[in-house]
């Protein structure tokens, strides 16, 4: 028997509708590329993304058809998000970090019709341009007075402006009603090696996911919030901020290219932002800039970490000195993005600041929709004891099923019981209250005399001593043991500290033969386009190091 409910497919649309009706004089506060604060409400941005559907149809992007957008947190890449997924077409979020050719190859392999961007990257536009196969219109993200000089712009045929678009379009167009399972947006993921991979996901999923960020336990976000997604809209939809503003009617603040500690920390200020959500690199830049001027945040009260492990010295400092509570989030490009986040359970109310670190230090736990589990390299699943430790295997209703054009096969593996899970290639732990441990990246374990050593383990130890900045643990060659750890760590500036302080700095924090064998201080440590530490470049770069306990 069918139960007898309304069939209302669940639509991106249908966001941003809800947003207009209940929530219209909410704003949409954005530091735009031509350097001005701009604020449009939820009811004029609605108006502005039906623009954005009638001038698709005009330049003859069909549904199912791909428009790309190179562009950083504003309004109109949220109009884009909108009028793009709405009208049935598939929005491509290009990541400006990428190589200029591994753009042209994402570009080509969606077949994007259309790519909007942001005038910070007309020049990487200008070297793409003539290097695509199928992007007809290249429409710049502002108004005839910033547009290129005409000789330039005579350079990339198809040059459109974004503004003249909007103006030329009518904003009377009714949301079409279909399929919650269309397609809605396309990211690729950022690996380290191959080309990188193309993850589609669909309205049902990227509704379903919003629905489950918003909850108390994860972004924990109301219609009385502000909030400011550090972490781009054009990576994983911004971890679906840009959706469950509109469906929370939370205020939306858009730092746009203002990245930097400075121009972050007088958005929190001036627009009352009570939410972020961020990667620890950019925390480090706000942190530093904060300390550095004395400064304290008035209104900011929740702060989501993750993308990289967060270390728990900075979740320590965020509540000790600011006030602010750190939530600690895991996710991946291929699971929309959020998986597990470190909110408290009832028992932990008991625990002291030192066992409410602990448990805020985790990778967090499932929310719902996520399942999980940790199995053994024969496929076994393992205890969630908070010790053993193995793959780390997700699956639910928004997480991958096959990459876009069934790009390298089925990635999931099947479990006795016949259920399909996607591999991570994350390494965790999991303890018995269900607080995930990532302990690695399951190509950057290392593996020493046959047993694994966690190398994040070992960074968040570094991260804790006053003088390092950045850290990373990577395997270096040991003729005994195979691998041994060897610290790559980057200074504060201005700050000392020596290889054996810093050796000495593990004592009793950890087991005796974890202790990194080596230091090696460098200027920087290589940053991928989504912030993550480049740990391939380091091994790259210190294989042929030699260790003073071979
Ligand atoms: P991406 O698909 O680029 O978003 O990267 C996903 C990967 O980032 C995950 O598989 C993890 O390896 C890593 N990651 C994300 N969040 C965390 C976290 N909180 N702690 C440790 N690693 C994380």
């Amino acid at each position: 028997m069918l139960g007898q409910m309304m069939q209302l497919p669940l639509l991106i649309s249908s966001l941003i509708v809800h947003a207009e009706r209940h929530h219209g004089e909410q704003l949409v506060v954005s530091r735009r590329v031509e350097g001005d604060i701009h604020r449009i409400s939820y009811r004029e941005l609605a108006a502005r993304a039906r623009r954005v559907a009638n001038a698709l149809q005009t330049l003859g992007v069909a549904p199912g058809q791909r428009a790309a957008t190179l562009a950083w947190n504003t309004h109109r890449h949220m109009e884009l998000y909108y009028g793009v997924s709405g009208s049935a077409r598939v929005l491509h979020t290009v990541n400006p970090r990428l190589h200029p050719d591994q753009i042209v190859y994402i570009a080509d392999h969606a077949e994007d019709q259309v790519m909007f961007f942001d005038m910070t990257f007309w020049p990487l536009i200008q070297a793409v341009a003539g290097r695509t196969k199928t992007v007809k219109h290249w429409v710049a993200m502002t108004s005839r007075a910033h547009m290129p000089p005409a000789e330039q712009a005579a350079k990339v045929p198809g040059l459109l402006c974004y503004e003249e678009l909007l103006e030329q379009a009518s904003d009377a167009y009714a949301w079409p009603v279909f399929d919650e399972n269309t397609a809605s947006s396309l990211c690729y993921t950022s690996g380290t090696t191959g080309n990188p991979k193309g993850v589609l996901y669909s309205h049902r999923s990227t509704v379903l996911h919003t629905m489950a960020a918003a909850l108390p336990d994860c972004l924990g976000c109301g219609a009385a919030d502000a909030i400011l997604p550090v972490v781009p809209m054009f990576h994983v939809n911004s971890w679906g901020i840009v959706y469950l503003a509109p469906m929370t009617g939370a205020k939306l603040v858009l730092p746009g290219p203002g990245l930097d500690g400075k121009s972050l920390y007088e958005l929190f200020e001036t627009e009352r932002v009570t939410i972020s959500a961020g990667v620890p690199t950019v925390w480090q830049g706000l942190l530093a800039h904060v300390e550095a001027n004395q400064l304290k945040f008035s209104t900011m009260r929740k702060s989501a970490i993750g993308g990289s492990a967060c270390p728990p010295a900075m979740i320590r400092k965020f509540r000790d000195a600011y006030g602010v509570h750190v939530i600690h989030a895991w996710g991946m490009t291929e699971m929309s993005p959020i998986g597990t986040a470190a909110a408290f359970k009832g028992q932990h109310a008991e625990l002291d600041d030192e066992g409410r670190l602990a448990v805020m230090s985790t990778q967090g736990r499932a929310i719902y929709g996520v399942d999980m589990k940790i199995v053994a390299e024969d496929g076994a699943e393992l205890p969630w004891d908070g010790v053993a430790s193995g793959d780390l295997l997700v699956r639910g209703p928004w997480i991958i099923d096959t990459y876009f054009k069934g790009e390298g096969g089925d990635p999931k593996v099947a479990d006795a019981d016949g259920n399909r899970w996607f591999p991570t290639g994350d390494v965790a732990r999991i303890t018995p209250e269900g607080y995930m441990v990532i302990t690695d990246r399951s190509k950057d374990v290392i593996k020493s005399g046959g047993e694994w050593i966690g190398s994040i383990d070992l960074e968040n130890i570094a991260m804790a001593h006053p003088a390092v900045a950045m850290a990373a643990c990577i395997a270096a060659h040991h003729p005994k043991w195979d691998e041994r750890p060897l610290l790559v760590v980057m200074k504060k500036p201005g700050m000392e500290v020596t290889r054996d302080e810093l050796i000495a700095f593990y004592e009793g924090k950890i087991a005796k033969w974890w202790t990194p064998d080596d230091v090696v201080f460098v200027d920087a440590i290589p940053l991928g386009a989504t912030g993550k530490m480049q740990k391939n470049k380091l091994r790259e770069q210190f294989k042929a190091h030699k260790l003073p306990t071979a």
